[in-house]
C-alpha cells in the first residue's frame, strides 16, 4: 500500500494464507513443506503457527521476517487499504465492516 510505513510491530503475522508460488518460494530459501505448511481439513494452506503467530516471525521489540525476501503474497499486499490510520488486522476488519455499512 502507498504510504504506509510497517512499524514492524508483528500484530499482522498470523499464519498467512499460502497459494502455489508462495510456497514454491519459500522451498527453494530450503524449508521443506513438512516444515512450514498447515493444512485445513478444505485442504487450503497456511504458514504453520507458533504459539498464535506464524512460525517465521521473529517476535521482539522489532519483529522480523524470516523469510522476508520469499514471504507469501498476502503478506506483500497488507494492508490492502487503510481507513483508520491503524494495521491492526482486527481494525481492518472493523473498518470494512463500517465501510459496508455505509458507516464511515
Ligand atoms: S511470512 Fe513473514 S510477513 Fe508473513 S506472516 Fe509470517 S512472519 Fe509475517
Amino acid at each position: 500500500m502507498k504510504n504506509f510505513v510497517c512499524k514492524r510491530c508483528g500484530s499482522c503475522c498470523h499464519s498467512p494464507r499460502l497459494y502455489k508460488k508462495d510456497i514454491e518460494r519459500i522451498k527453494n530459501l530450503g524449508y521443506k513443506e513438512e516444515d512450514f505448511i498447515y493444512r485445513d481439513n478444505l485442504n487450503n494452506t497456511y504458514t504453520k503457527d507458533k504459539k498464535g503467530w506464524c512460525i517465521f516471525l521473529e517476535r521482539g521489540k522489532k519483529a522480523k521476517c524470516k523469510i522476508y525476501t520469499a514471504r507469501p503474497r498476502i503478506c506483500r499486499q497488507y494492508p490492502s487499504q487503510l481507513l483508520n490510520k491503524s494495521c491492526k488486522p482486527e481494525e481492518l476488519a472493523f473498518d470494512r465492516y463500517l465501510e459496508n455499512k455505509n458507516l464511515l
